[in-house]
């Protein structure tokens, strides 16, 4: 059977040298935005095939080209050192990628509660639930505290429409498995025309019953998938002045440390995010940046760029030279993301969410 993580023995201890958070020089970019939010893709393959994301028959990378946990580890240890609080563990779908568990066991020791107390203030996870039954008691045990799932319908037929063969019973017993295990569940929801944009007051109640947020998201058009882009999006504007005219709603100061702007909702007491990457752009406040599961640092969702660091991971050097590699890429940092569509109605960025890590 794989075991992972290794037992360290001291003598094959990890290679970084774990120093005090306020010791590190943080992650800046010529635009003077900190980066201390990391969201890592831990494979780009997924039980679910999203319109919106996938093909039908999407071609995935080939596995020897995707980074070991240990690498994994690694990166995201690296990243840490550089200063980064916040680390999103995405995909694909990574309860599908094996021993996820314990990746997030061992990335945990950075947590404040930890044993290095490396500086990670939350190890957060995007999952489309329909495995959470199986994993939500694990993750708690093994530090996660939040995560969000993906939850575009409450409708069943709908939803097996949306994922292509997606069961919602199984995701909506993995969040009731999650809630019970202590995890603090947000739910996220890729509004689209003609499919879920006339049911968004439905998904405001499940999850405000049940004391969860709820983050509204544009569709944006990234990924080779078939259908109309265009025609399928819908400005968050919109499915707001709707919501208006069945509940009240109250603009709220708080951020979470993204680009979701929320409100409370006075008939439930629950809120709901919007987060408007086509209609109102937010990156001067960008924070983040997205590593893919072979080592590619995604430094804009909106952009094709990216830079390998799995040659620097690889090298002999060590991790002082991939933390060396990490600052000089994330100064490189686009100022602002550049989503569009072709003359033919292809995306402009071809890198699938998938890849990408949503
Ligand atoms: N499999 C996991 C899940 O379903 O949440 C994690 C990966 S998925 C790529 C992460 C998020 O990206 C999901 O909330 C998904 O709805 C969103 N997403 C995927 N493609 C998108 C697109 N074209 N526009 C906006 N959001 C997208």
């Amino acid at each position: 059977m794989l075991s992972w993580p290794p037992l360290l023995a001291a003598k094959d201890a990890p290679m970084l040298v774990e120093r005090p958070a306020a010791a590190r020089p943080a992650l800046l970019d010529t635009f003077g935005r900190r980066v201390d939010y990391l969201r890592v893709s831990v494979t780009d393959r997924c039980n679910y095939r999203c319109t919106y994301c996938l093909g039908e028959h999407p071609v995935f990378v080939p596995k020897r080209e995707v980074l070991s946990l240990d690498e994994l580890d690694r990166l995201c240890s690296a990243f840490v050192r550089c200063g980064v609080r916040r680390l999103r563990l995405t995909g694909g779908e990574p309860l599908t990628r094996r021993n996820i568990v314990a990746l997030v066991r061992s990335l945990s020791r950075h947590l404040s509660s930890g044993a290095t107390a490396g500086g990670l203030d939350e190890i957060t996870m995007t999952t489309n639930g329909s495995l959470l039954a199986r994993f939500a008691g694990e993750l708690a045990e093994a530090g996660l505290r939040r995560i969000n799932v993906s939850l575009d319908t409450l409708d069943a037929e709908t939803f097996a429409r949306v994922t292509r063969g997606g069961d919602l019973a199984s995701v909506l017993g993995g969040i009731e498995v999650a809630r019970v295990a202590g995890l603090t569940v947000k739910l996220n929801t890729v509004v689209q025309a003609g499919v879920n944009d006339r049911a968004i007051a439905d998904l405001v109640g499940y999850a405000h019953r049940r004391g969860m947020d709820l983050s509204l998201i544009e569709t944006m058009p990234v990924g080779a998938v078939a259908g109309d882009r265009a025609g399928g999006f819908v400005p968050l504007d919109h499915v707001r002045a709707a919501l208006e005219q069945r509940f009240t709603l109250v603009d709220l100061p708080e951020r979470s440390g993204g680009p979701a702007r929320y409100v409370r909702v006075v008939e439930t007491g629950g809120r709901i995010g919007f987060i408007t990457p086509m209609s109102h752009g937010f990156c001067a406040d960008c924070n983040r940046v997205r590593v893919t599961c072979t080592g590619k640092l995604v430094l804009c969702l909106g952009r094709s760029g990216a830079v390998d660091l799995r040659a620097a991971l690889r090298s002999s050097e060590g991790d002082d030279a991939l933390v060396t590699a990490i600052h000089d890429a994330v100064a490189r940092k686009p100022q602002s993301h550049s989503f569009a569509l072709d003359q033919l109605g292809r995306p402009a960025i071809a890198r699938g969410m998938n890849a990408t890590g949503g």
